[in-house]
């Protein structure tokens, strides 16, 4: 159910405060007006500057594949591959069979993955490659470490690492109690979640600034606070999650209730923030024809840098203070259309371009140039198991 209220919201002072004389109250209100007027235009000047992708064979993210690629571009040696093996899990495809090492560390993240290599095997040439299924990234070049070529689901720009899509869009994603065995299955969410859209529509939205999700950053802590200072502007708690021990891991308050990515629909603005790396939650958030604020852009997945700040999303500042996260939705308060406008391409973008269809030729199109990289001819490990009998 979608319900509308009344929201009561002002940034200005009350008449009753003492302190709120005419001349803070202009001053006050022409700063607003300046900074209003600063995003408005960077609006524009991203609007100017976006050139829609091409749908067709999932070019719309080709750049991140050749970028992940390019610090191998002068090949891959059996020596950088043995160094990304020891961070990660080895697969490899043989007479284009998909063949695993024994152990793995997160049966079902490696489940998520194998349904897409193992369908994308037979048209593979033979290769090997180290998929690392831990929550983070593992060569910093920041940090001093080799180049080698691990696959990892999220990075920021400092890691060599290589993104695959994650095992999530499949299964394996984190067990909430909502969806125990994981989240996954994308292919379903997409159609489960943009039905409950279409039954709350823009108009119909609560006008209020929603997050569900567990403290895994701490720069989640000031949308909180804030919600519990302005609980008629934000809605946004802290859920538990399977490192919770007490209400501290909550920011001193109970575990909210979690709320289904369906029901997120209901908010016209959905925050998203980074946790241990990229959140999963991000692709969701759009499905819901809500306008998403997407806070730090270091963090990443394939499909990030496909997705343009201002243009799909308004781009938030991790450091935002609670005031100026309380401007920015105001400002989108006050300027509906346009935050109806960038929520509608935000949710024709991702539903366009993340398709199921799109991850797997995503995965294709990287494993295709991947393997041309491969300087040694890949011999068969004979300790490896075929996948299909470890299933
Ligand atoms: N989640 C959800 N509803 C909730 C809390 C979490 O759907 O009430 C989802 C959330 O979108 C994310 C996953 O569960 O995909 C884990 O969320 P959490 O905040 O615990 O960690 P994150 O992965 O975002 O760091």
């Amino acid at each position: 159910i979608c319900f509308t209220i009344q929201n009561t919201y002002s940034d200005s002072c009350s008449k009753s405060d003492d302190k709120c004389t005419a001349h803070t109250e202009n001053r006050y209100s022409k700063e607003v007006n300046n900074w209003s007027a600063e995003i408005n235009k960077k609006i524009s000047l991203a609007l100017d500057q976006y050139i829609p992708c091409k749908r067709a064979n999932c070019s719309c993210h080709a750049d991140v594949i050749h970028k992940d690629l390019l610090p191998f571009k002068d090949g891959i040696t059996k020596e950088q591959f043995a160094q990304a093996r020891a961070k990660a899990t080895k697969y490899q495809v043989i007479d284009g069979t998909l063949y695993r090492e024994a152990d793995c560390h997160f049966p079902a993240r490696c489940a998520g993955v194998e349904h897409y290599l193992a369908e994308l095997s037979p048209q593979l040439p033979n290769l090997e490659l180290a998929i690392n299924t831990r929550d983070w990234p593992q060569l910093n070049s920041a940090w001093g470490h080799p180049k080698a070529p691990v696959f990892s689901f999220s990075k920021t720009k400092d890691y060599y690492d290589i993104m695959y899509p994650a095992w999530s869009f499949w299964e394996g994603g984190p067990a909430i109690s909502l969806y125990p065995t994981g989240i996954g299955r994308w292919d379903k969410h997409r159609k489960s979640i943009s039905k409950a859209a279409d039954k709350c529509p823009w108009a119909e939205k609560e006008v209020i600034a929603f997050f569900r999700g567990s403290r895994t950053s701490e720069e989640r802590d000031a949308l909180v606070l804030l919600s519990r200072s302005n609980p008629d502007l934000v809605d946004a708690q802290y859920t538990k999650n399977q490192a919770w021990k007490s209400d501290k891991d909550t920011l001193h308050a109970a575990p909210a209730a979690e709320v289904s990515f369906e029901d997120h629909c209901r908010y016209k603005y959905l925050f998203n923030y980074r946790g241990v790396a990229a959140s999963f939650r991000l692709k969701h958030l759009f499905l819901c024809r809500s306008l998403v604020f997407h806070v730090g852009d270091d963090w990443l997945e394939f499909y990030y840098p496909s997705l343009k700040p201002w243009v799909h999303y308004v781009p938030v500042s991790p450091d935002a203070s609670q005031q100026q996260i309380k401007r920015l939705v105001q400002f989108f308060k006050d300027n509906d259309a346009l935050g109806k406008e960038i929520a509608e391409r935000g949710f024709q973008h991702v539903w366009d371009n993340l398709t199921d269809k799109d991850v797997k030729c995503y995965w294709r199109r990287l494993l295709k140039k991947y393997s041309k990289l491969l300087k040694y001819e890949v011999v068969k490990d004979d300790k490896l198991r075929k996948v299909k009998d470890m299933i």
